[in-house]
């Protein structure tokens, strides 16, 4: 037996990939309109009704004054409140500024930075409000956000891993990149993709984030023993969930590492991860 979910979906800063994968679920929608009343979804309808909601997902990081204060009004008519991806649970990828002088990045970015109003970090949905689950990944997984609204829906606690990616890879039946020399950063990060990256001999490069026990400096030893070279450590723990703890720590080497001139040194280092 379910109960109708009253749903919410919101946007902060993000690129509006974790809202897609929603919308991603095709089949499965119509199944969910049985169950889940879609009163507040801007990337999906004009409709809007107005709260109070049993369960709003929220997308993307707080980075400016405005946001701060809507995400307090979000969570005033939430009685459950869901962050979606990386954005929302760590800062995303935009969390690079908080390691620098917000004013290169704008000065880097935009013609007439005077007219962009902007904090000086991107923080994480949690640090502004109580968030009861976080789901994570850039983008999320679909299945999972699916298997989590089912849990909500039966009464049932979500299941989000909380273990690394190497579980999955394992269960998946690949073999190990690492003991071919390729890095890959599934020891600390957490499972969620079934192991993606690693399943087209891809090494993983974090995008879930950290798992709950990484041993960062394990990896890195490891990595540097197989001839990996520190700008390519740095930049691997260094964009998209360089402020999650702790692959934050790992960014603040790089600051504490490079010189004045580092506007200029991150651009190329993005690049040459991509
Ligand atoms: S977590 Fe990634 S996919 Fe999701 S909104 Fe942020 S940047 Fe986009
Ligand atoms: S390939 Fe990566 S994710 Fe898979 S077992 Fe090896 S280190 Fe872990
Ligand atoms: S393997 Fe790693 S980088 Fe690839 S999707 Fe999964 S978590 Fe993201």
């Amino acid at each position: 037996m379910t109960t109708r979910l009253k749903l919410a979906v919101w946007k902060f800063a993000s690129c509006d990939g974790c809202q897609l994968q929603i919308l991603d679920c095709e089949d499965e929608l119509l199944v969910l309109a049985e169950v889940v009343d879609i009163a507040y979804f801007k990337e999906a309808t004009r409709h809007e009704d107005p709260g109070p909601y049993d369960l709003s997902l929220v997308e993307g990081s707080i980075t400016t004054a405005h946001d701060a204060e809507r995400i307090r009004q979000v969570r005033a008519q939430s009685r459950i409140l869901v962050t979606i991806g990386a954005c929302a649970t760590s800062g995303g990828i935009q969390a690079l500024k908080n390691f620098d002088d917000v004013a290169v990045y704008k000065s880097i970015v935009y013609a007439t930075p005077a007219y962009v109003s902007s904090l000086a970090t991107s923080t994480p949905i949690a640090d502004h409000v109580t968030v009861d689950y976080a789901i994570p990944g850039c983008p999320i997984d679909k299945t999972m956000l699916l298997r989590f609204l089912s849990a909500l829906l039966a009464g049932r606690k979500p299941d989000i891993p909380t273990h690394t990616a190497c579980v999955a890879c394992k269960h998946s039946g690949v073999a190990c990149l690492m003991v071919r020399g390729i890095p890959c950063m599934g020891p600390v990060t957490r499972a969620g993709c079934d192991a993606l990256c690693p399943k087209f001999a891809r090494g993983c490069f974090g995008c879930f984030g950290p798992s709950e026990t990484a041993n960062v400096d394990a990896l890195i030893a490891q990595w540097r023993e197989m001839g990996v070279d520190e700008a390519t450590i740095m930049r691997a723990f260094h964009t998209f969930q360089a402020w999650a703890p702790p692959f934050r720590q790992v960014g603040d080497v790089v600051k504490s590492q490079t010189s004045p001139s580092r506007g200029a040194s991150q651009g190329q280092g993005r690049q040459g991860h991509d």
